[in-house]
């Protein structure tokens, strides 16, 4: 036996999927604060009342001594860049609004005169506020020769709390070539793969690389029966997100004939309060398939397992 029976299944089969996050960001009273000020067209710093130093944008405590942020400031709409990042799509900078001791980072105007260290620039209002940083649309070179501003008081400004907030991340996930070959095999002839391990000669569904009790490469694709023993079951009442079935359904752990692993799959074919009854461990089930016009490639292509209540003493 040797690596050479795994050949032919290299094409990686690729699954396009998405994990979007959806939540509300608590934003705490300096960010807040500064959001309500962008959506003002201001931009607001915090004074530490210890150190007199000035932070834009407003932090909650002193990023030098620590003490808990004083009063807020408007801050002039001018300042310096004091550092320059530049990638395909954007110009990030550093800028030094007039009267801060801290910089506070954002985007450059694309087009215009080219800024580099040392360049005034000044503020560029987005047209519609959407309590976000790019109300504060971008900076762009200011070269009125203006005098730089100074900072005043804000007087009381209504923080935003709560913003929503979304995590979105396409990914392609490559199933590799073992995942690949059984997501083929069970679309294409309904056959449900194992790998064999050449130490232990057990057989792993599904497949995978590398046995989990030996550590060694396993060494060849095998056919496993859709026929095995339930191992374990439970019945699920609860509803929660990504679920693909309506509860109740009956969860279990299944060891096809053949293989020496737990396959997570679905017992049915019989109403919850009968299996609930019926079922016990060491039950043979056999995998109900799919009509072949609704096969996906997926373990969902078995619809579920049957007990077999026939076969028992
Ligand atoms: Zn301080
Ligand atoms: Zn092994």
């Amino acid at each position: 036996m040797s690596d050479s029976l795994l050949t032919g299944i290299d094409d990686a089969q690729v699954l396009d999927a998405n994990i979007a996050l959806p939540y509300t960001l608590t934003t705490g009273r300096a960010a807040g604060t500064f959001l309500a000020g962008l959506g003002d067209k201001r931009i607001l710093a915090s004074r530490c009342d210890t150190c007199a130093r000035t932070m834009t944008p407003a932090q909650d405590y002193c990023n030098r001594c620590g003490e808990p942020s004083g009063e807020f400031l408007s801050m002039p709409e001018t300042g310096t860049v004091t550092a320059i990042t530049r990638t395909e799509s954007v110009t990030l900078a550093l800028i030094r609004i007039d009267g801060s001791d801290t910089d506070l980072m954002h985007r450059l105007s694309s087009g215009g005169p080219a800024a580099d260290v040392g360049t005034r620039v000044r503020a560029v209002w987005a047209d519609t506020p959407t309590q976000s940083m790019l109300d504060l649309d971008c900076f762009t070179p200011d070269d009125s020769g203006a005098e730089p501003g100074t900072p005043s008081p804000t007087g009381d400004i209504e923080p935003i709390t709560e913003i929503p907030y979304a995590i979105d991340l396409a990914y392609r996930h490559s199933y590799g070539p073992h995942y690949g070959r059984l997501f083929d095999e069970l679309a294409t002839r309904r056959r449900i793969l194992g790998s064999k391990c050449p130490q232990c000669r057990n057989v792993l569904v599904p497949p995978r690389e590398f046995c989990d009790i030996c550590f060694v490469r396993t060494a060849q694709h095998v056919d496993v029966a859709d026929t095995g023993v339930l191992q374990a079951f439970s019945i699920i009442h609860m509803e929660f997100v990504g679920q693909t079935r309506k509860p109740p359904y009956v969860y279990a752990e299944i060891v096809l004939d053949g293989s020496a692993t737990r396959l997570i799959h679905t017992v049915g074919g019989h109403d919850v309060d009968t299996l609930k009854e019926r079922l016990s461990i060491g039950m043979p089930v056999r995998a109900v398939w799919k009509d072949a016009a609704d096969t996906r490639g997926t373990l969902d292509d078995i619809d579920h397992f049957a007990p077999v209540f026939e076969q028992l003493p």
